[in-house]
């Protein structure tokens, strides 16, 4: 039995192990099932089964280059978004803690912290002096 699964596999893609797009199919497509199940949404029942068939016929593909391909391609828009987060999320944390301020003189874009009163800006750029509530 071992012997036909090893013969199965052989020069197919699945058998250089699971990518990333691989594992992040198989996440999707449960889910897909789990949504499906606890909501109306019924048709996602299928869209599940779709992702896992498209996830076999890439484990099961001889054309290894192709799905490599698929795979850089698909780490690579994915890093985008978790950059895209992240930046979201640390732009989110400054506003809170921080106002930005623009100098009167060279609009220069300053960064104070909050909750500091009155305070005097100075413009790190050309030495502009204002006051400010922080
Ligand atoms: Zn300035």
């Amino acid at each position: 039995m071992r012997n036909f699964f090893s013969r199965f596999f052989q020069g197919r893609y699945g058998s250089y192990g699971t990518d990333k797009l691989t594992r992040f199919l198989l996440i999707l497509a449960v889910v897909n099932f789990g949504v499906s199940v606890c909501t109306p949404l019924g048709f996602l029942y299928y869209v599940g089964v779709a992702i896992l068939v498209y996830s076999f016929y890439r484990l099961l593909s001889h054309n290894i280059t192709a799905r490599y391909r698929e795979n850089e391609r698909f780490e690579s828009v994915f890093k985008k978004i978790k950059s895209l987060f992240k930046r979201t999320r640390s732009e989110f944390l400054t506003r809170k803690n921080y106002h930005i301020y623009t100098c009167p003189n060279c609009s220069q874009k300053i960064r104070i912290p909050r909750g500091k009163g009155q305070i005097i800006v100075r413009c790190p750029k050309c030495m502009t002096e204002f006051q400010k509530k922080s």
